[in-house]
């Protein structure tokens, strides 16, 4: 597989063609960014973790029957990826009321749901990724009515493996964010990561906050946390 020249670079990640023109590889950077680019750092140690992370969770949720876009792990931050056109929806599933939700409807962070709950925003950073409803997507072309149902159900199924699988780490999953992407035969796939930087991780017993947030909130400790994480996931994913 060779790799060729660098058709995308995004905040987290560059994305580089090959000579397949299905297969694309992936290359996480260290580099982070919150509030729609607004705040921007590095967190050391990072790209490696969330390739090697979404790699396993992308792996485990393909045995449980969700397609992934995941192919091959390359090298400690590569990994060779089925080219997809991505649906431009941000796909939010919640167990647990936090961040924008907590502020956009005035409740404390923490509140546990009787259901997960789901949401779309519209990826457009000049409009700074608005909330979405599924009317409007369609309306809008981004997806037909039919993928949004995959999609849903999908996302779903994603909680259920993961919200169980984080659970044995010692960690719960409060909520987290998915991307997915149209194979060229137009078949649905999870795409893009699953890593701290998409989900909301609290230790279990001390409610600590093992993932991103660390970074948006000036918490400290990010780098351990990420660590942290991963040394959970290699323990128990096996
Ligand atoms: N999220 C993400 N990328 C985004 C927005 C949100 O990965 O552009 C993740 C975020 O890490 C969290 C979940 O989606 O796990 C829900 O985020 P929320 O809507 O609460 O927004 P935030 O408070 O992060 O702005």
């Amino acid at each position: 597989m060779q790799k060729l020249e660098m058709i995308y670079e995004g905040k987290a990640k560059r994305v580089f063609a090959t000579d397949d023109p299905e297969l694309l590889i992936v290359d996480y950077k260290d580099d982070a960014t919150a509030f729609n680019g607004i705040k921007k750092g590095t967190i050391a140690g990072k790209g490696v973790i969330n390739n090697q992370m979404s790699n396993r969770l992308m792996q485990r949720l393909e045995r449980a029957g969700v397609p992934t876009h995941f192919v091959e792990e390359l090298s400690e931050r590569e990994t060779l990826v089925k080219r997809v056109q991505i649906v431009p929806l941000e796909v939010i599933v919640r167990n647990i009321a936090a961040g924008s939700f907590a502020k956009r409807y005035g409740v404390e962070e923490g509140i546990v749901f009787d259901e997960p709950t789901i949401e779309f925003s519209y990826k457009n950073d000049e409009l700074g990724d608005p909330l979405i409803n599924s009317t409007h997507a369609i309306a809008l072309h981004l997806a037909t009515v039919d993928e949004l149902n995959t999609i849903r159900n999908y996302a779903f199924r994603v909680n259920e493996v993961l919200r169980e699988f984080w659970a044995s780490c010692g960690i719960t999953l409060v909520d987290f964010k998915l991307e997915f992407g149209r194979l060229s035969d137009g078949t649905i796939i999870l795409s893009d990561e699953i890593s701290p930087d998409t989900c909301r991780l609290w230790d279990s017993v001390t409610q600590e906050k093992l993932d991103k947030d660390r970074f948006r909130r000036d918490l400290g400790g990010v780098e351990d946390a990420y660590a942290e994480v991963m040394r959970r996931l290699r323990e128990h994913d096996v």
